[in-house]
């Protein structure tokens, strides 16, 4: 039987943070090296698993690379990334059953918009139409026109926080499996929705994005479409086609899908001035913070590194030390030259060290006296996943009340995870800076006595009207305002596989393979 094969791209971007990354922030993993994610909480683990159950079914992992949230990818980086997972591919000359491929959908590079589409283009064009393309996303990723003319289905992530990853994994290879059995015929509609959307409607478990997510969950379970979903992009990632969109998966009915496309959006985009967050100025939130009781989170999404910030914000640490705050406070904070610094120093040495403001330069940079409290290789576990975190030669710093954690390298901050491998539990502080929107709730809410989203200056402010965006799509809500909007759905009919014909009709040939649109 012809084998599976599995590809993983991810990166999410903001192209307001200035530092470009490059290939040296990805995690690789090539070939066999892959089945590690067997049995974690990642999307491959998840499609691994799911074809496990298939013992007749042939799996070969080729290549993953995974990167943390970061600024736009340098165009040599990209050209080579590229190259790299073509490579695995191409020499590939026995038949090929199917391809997975795992993709966050929120890339950029500075030659490239569309990293993921020129990707799966490349793919297509590599291996025709014969062979179908299932991928996962990320619901903030951005499924472009030219990713949905090169794929035979898409399943994205139906969670927020994100939790369901091997979920999202497995279920991109049942579909995948079921195509290749020819049991289904996918017509996939989409619906963009010209809107930006944060803030805490959009927290699934609770929010209004969360029931259109239900709404489509339905309608899966009840097996009247193979797979509903609602992406929001990522505001950050100014590229053309940024948007909220609906993708409706159906059996056949193009009609159907369309149909509940364009419910779901206009239902999302009534709801659109709701799902804007609700931001408390700085002045407000270190007042709150100096009369409540109990233990206070102060939400930095503006500068949340798994977003695409560069973490190198210390705005509120400065402010709540001009403001005399009082209490024991926990924060984060990206410092290559303070952390080499301390670690020249040695644990328990006093230093004078420059902090904030290292990488973007619209941050504060400010001397303060500190005492290294501990010296670390920044190495911890991400709390839901299991993935390795890699902030390299990391320190805790100790400036009067606030204890920072200095990294070298911005990683993800949306659990606990780097506070805990630096001996810091956040429950033992009157005020924690998170750099995360959201994090699960039992991490920090579930304990916090007040939780205040500070409207501080950052990459990745959640004042997504204000950040300056160039390149996106217009009009587009909060940006724009007063527009009018009809949701119509584009569908998008992937050639049948040339295995399975029912119709007798033949694949378009590879190079001519768009799926057809029509509005
Ligand atoms: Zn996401």
């Amino acid at each position: 039987m012809a084998p599976i094969l599995i590809l993983e791209c991810m990166q999410e971007i903001s192209s307001f943070n200035p530092v470009v990354s490059d290939y040296r922030g990805f995690d690789c993993q090539r070939g066999d090296e892959m089945r590690v994610q067997a049995g974690l909480n990642t999307a491959v683990g998840g499609a691994m698993d799911a074809f496990s159950k298939h013992l007749d079914l042939p799996v070969v992992p080729l290549f993953s690379a995974r990167s943390g949230s970061a600024g736009p990818l340098n165009a040599a980086s990209w050209d080579r990334l590229k190259a790299d997972i073509l490579a695995t591919v191409e020499p590939i000359k026995e038949p090929i059953g199917g391809i997975y491929v795992s993709l966050h959908g929120a890339m950029a590079a500075e030659n490239e918009f569309d990293p993921e589409g020129a990707l799966l283009a490349a793919l297509r064009q590599s291996v025709g139409w014969q062979v179908p393309i299932v991928i996962s996303m990320d619901l903030h990723g951005i499924l472009t026109r030219k990713m949905l003319s090169h794929i035979n289905g898409v399943i994205a992530y139906h969670t927020y926080p994100h939790v369901d990853f091997a979920e999202t994994g497995a279920r991109a290879a049942d579909l995948l499996m079921a195509i290749m059995r020819g049991d289904i015929t996918p017509v996939i509609a989409r619906v963009v929705i010209p809107a930006l959307v944060r803030g805490d409607q959009l927290v699934t478990e609770t929010g209004c994005y969360g029931d259109r997510i239900r709404d489509l969950q339905e309608l899966e379970k009840s097996h009247q479409i193979l797979a509903g979903n609602l992406l929001i992009g990522n505001p950050f990632t100014d590229v053309p086609e940024l948007c909220s969109q609906v993708v409706v998966m159906a059996d056949g009915d193009a009609d159907f899908a369309g149909q509940v496309a364009v419910r779901v959006a206009r239902d999302f985009w009534q709801q659109r001035a709701r799902m804007q967050a609700d931001l408390v100025s700085v002045e407000t939130a270190i007042a709150q913070a100096k009369t409540t009781p109990g233990p206070v989170l102060f939400t930095d999404a503006a500068d949340a590194t798994s977003s695409g910030a560069s973490g190198d914000s210390a705005e509120l640490l400065f402010a709540l030390l001009d403001a005399d705050y009082p209490g024991r406070v926990l924060a984060p904070l990206v410092d290559q030259p303070a952390a080499q610094q301390a670690h020249a120093a040695g644990a328990g040495a006093t230093i004078e060290v420059a902090l904030g403001g290292s990488l973007d330069n619209r941050f504060t940079r400010r001397l303060v006296t500190a005492r290294v409290a501990l010296l670390t290789q920044g190495l911890a576990n991400l709390e839901t996943s299991g993935h390795k975190l890699d902030a390299g030669p990391s320190a805790v710093l100790i400036v009067g009340n606030l204890t920072i954690v200095v990294m070298s390298q911005a990683v993800s901050l949306f659990d606990r995870a780097l506070f805990f491998a630096h001996d810091c539990n956040p429950k033992a502080y009157d005020l924690i800076i998170v750099k995360s929107p959201y994090c699960e709730y039992h991490m920090f809410d579930q304990w916090a006595a007040l939780n205040c989203n500070v409207d501080a200056i950052g990459a990745t402010s959640a004042d997504v009207a204000n950040l300056g965006h160039k390149t996106c799509q217009r009009p587009i809500y909060p940006l724009d305002q007063d527009f009018q909007y009809t949701p119509k759905p584009e569908i998008y009919r992937p050639p049948l596989m040339q295995n399975h014909q029912s119709t007798g009709s033949s694949p378009a040939a590879p190079g001519q393979s768009q799926g057809n649109t029509d509005e």
